[in-house]
């Protein structure tokens, strides 16, 4: 630094591990890739592959077309159903057309479909814990007919919700599943709150929040710890995401924000902070967070520190029309 640079505040920058892309959304990118290169473009994607607006618009730079519904996409294209999950009409319909469809649904995702399923088979009725509206909800809920699923957002809503009956005027039995991207404080007493009403519930430990939910969750806790501010990048329609925020305000950050990228940073919150955590959501690419801390460093005299933490292994297969 020369005589005339301005003198620049010294911060401590933590780097949470893990943080970022899982395996599930990973395939899911890959899936669009893989099918751009095979059959070219366009490739038709039903909803966002993942919660990243940042994947999206570069898949769309790659020849993707995102769309809502499969009434959207022409039969001579192929169409990718998204990470999060479909009700089983979708595939049905996409068949009916002869459409050529790769399904990225996460694999993790899949065996709560097919949970879901094995308990309806035996008669259970399921209680699903998880947010009204979101894709994998609507996924899970749309694997049975209409009324095997009740779903339960809140523990207010745990503590009304009613056994139903079954044709014959018997109490149905009750099993439960979960959205895999809750936070797991929160479910734990929505599920404390179920099995006080309804002891035949399998114990709490049984939910279906996902590895990379759980791992990014422990990681930001004790990242808070000792942060003045925590900034999770994500996009704003990303469950696991918006869930970092509230886990790192819980456990003690004085300040946690979301941003996409680091256009979105206001740099008033830096206001006061000597130490700042960093974290992304499992939609979130490598590249924007390193953007973040190198628009950090352009304005701090950065020390940086990765935590240590979980190492991640987890690998999903390609679907074999990809890979063969
Ligand atoms: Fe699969 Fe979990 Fe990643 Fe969702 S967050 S795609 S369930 S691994």
């Amino acid at each position: 630094m020369n005589a005339l640079s301005p003198i620049r505040r010294p911060i401590n920058v933590r780097l949470a591990t893990p943080r970022g892309f899982c395996a599930g959304v990973d395939r899911a990118i890959q899936i669009v890739e893989r099918a751009i290169e095979k059959f070219g473009a366009p490739v038709y994607v039903r909803h966002e592959i993942v919660h990243n607006k940042h994947v999206v618009e570069r898949l769309k730079s790659m020849g993707a077309v995102f769309v809502q519904e499969l009434d959207e996409c022409p039969d001579d294209r192929p169409v990718v159903f998204s990470a999060h999950g479909v009700p089983k009409s979708v595939p049905a319909s996409a068949s009916a057309r002869q459409m050529l469809y790769l399904d990225a649904t996460c694999p993790l995702v899949s065996k709560v479909h097919v949970e879901a399923e094995r308990h309806h088979a035996a008669g259970r009725h399921i209680l699903l814990i998880g947010h009204a509206g979101h894709p994998e909800v609507v996924g899970t809920m749309g694997q049975l007919p209409e009324g095997a699923i009740t779903l339960v957002e809140s523990v207010e809503d745990a503590e009304r919700v009613q056994r139903p009956l079954s044709e014959d005027g018997a109490e149905q039995p009750l099993a439960y599943a979960t959205q895999t991207t809750l936070s797991m404080d929160d479910t734990a007493e929505i599920l404390k709150t179920l099995k006080a009403r309804f002891p035949e519930l399998p114990d709490p430990h049984k939910e279906d929040i996902c590895y990379a939910t759980t791992n990014r969750q422990e990681a930001v806790k004790v990242l808070a710890d000792g942060c003045d501010l925590v900034l999770v990048v994500g996009s704003p329609n990303s469950s696991n995401s918006v869930r970092l925020v509230e886990v790192a305000l819980r456990a003690g950050a004085r300040d946690a924000r979301l941003v996409d990228d680091a256009s979105q940073v206001d740099w008033s919150w830096f206001d006061g902070v000597s130490t700042v955590g960093i974290t992304a959501g499992a939609s979130a690419p490598e590249p924007l967070i390193q953007g973040v801390i190198a628009a950090i460093g352009e304005r701090f005299d950065v020390t940086m520190t990765n935590d240590p933490g979980e190492r991640e292994t987890v690998t999903f297969k390609l679907p074999r029309a990809l890979t063969t």
